[in-house]
């Protein structure tokens, strides 16, 4: 199968760096330019988990608590991170690279889908493609100052998510599961990856721990009593804490306006990851 290319700007950076190269070697890159104190992955051992709303709820408090924040979507073949913010303003080509699509508060947001032609656009790459444009939304884009730069990345323990981690100087990654996922190995699987590769795991969050009755305020634990401690321990991370069903949470998702959404589950995430 070929692999297809639908980066459309991926061409012209490309011959811009060469030409660039070419005519001035000492002219600056974006990814020299960029100063990011922080890089923060947050990955699940499979899709659904919500893996992509916990790193918009992480870049929701950390821009409510006074930190400049951006997110890479390196969920390449499943970018859902525009969509929850709103955001599909084609990212500009400014020479240096490509300005990060700015959300309504103010976090900037790079990712696949926004340089597609229509967003329903199939991604179909392999591995070495995947690394590219990872490696470009890294040298490439134009970041500037940033304390927290968050990855969303692709989903499970494959070849994808492999690639990402490989490409860029996380400080430390975020385990995002369900409570189904707890029983089994899967969250083992995900940490170990992560240790294998020497990367530090800041802790682990329940997704879809329980709901909240709306009649009478009983907490419900739909999916049978919270393991979120418990895997935390076995796997040998710290516990982050849990996260509820709350449709108000998918529905805001779904409009693009995360960045409303209010809670006092999710208020404080911006603590799990404290700059030193
Ligand atoms: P992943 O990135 O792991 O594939 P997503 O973050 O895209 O998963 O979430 C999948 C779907 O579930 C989305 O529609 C999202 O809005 C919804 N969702 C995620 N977490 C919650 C939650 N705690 N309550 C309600 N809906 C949620």
């Amino acid at each position: 199968m070929n692999e297809r290319v639908y980066l459309v700007n991926q061409k012209e950076v490309n011959e811009k760096n060469t030409v660039q190269e070419r005519n001035n070697p000492q002219e600056p890159s974006a990814g020299g330019l960029n100063r990011i104190k922080k890089v923060i992955a947050v990955m699940s051992g499979k899709g659904g988990v919500g893996k992509s709303t916990v790193t918009g709820l992480l870049a929701v408090s950390l821009k409510r608590q006074g930190y400049s924040v951006g997110i890479m979507d390196a969920d390449i073949t499943g970018p859902s991170i525009p969509r929850m913010f709103g955001v599909n303003k084609k990212p500009e080509n400014i020479g240096l690279g490509l300005l990060p699509a700015e959300s309504s508060t103010g976090i900037r947001i790079m990712s696949l889908n926004l340089l597609l032609e229509n967003e329903d656009d199939p991604v179909i790459w392999r591995g070495p493609l995947i690394g590219n444009a990872i490696q470009q939304f890294w040298n490439d884009v134009v970041w500037g100052d940033l304390d927290y730069l968050l990855v969303d990345l692709p989903p499970g323990t494959s070849d994808a998510p492999l690639t990402v981690m490989q490409s860029l100087p996380l400080d430390g990654i975020i385990v995002v599961s369900s409570p189904q996922e707890l029983v089994g190995m899967v969250v083992k699987k995900a940490v170990k990856m992560a240790n294998m590769m020497n990367l530090s795991v800041i802790g682990l969050v329940e997704n879809y721990s329980y709901m909240v009755c709306p009649k009478c305020g009983e907490r419900i634990e739909v999916f049978g009593k919270s393991r979120g401690q418990e895997g935390a321990n076995e796997a040998k991370v710290p516990y982050l804490g849990s996260l509820p069903i709350d449709h108000k949470l998918a529905n805001f998702c779904d409009e693009g306006r995360i960045e409303e959404y209010e809670s006092s589950e999710t208020s404080d995430m911006g603590s799990w990851v404290k700059l030193d």
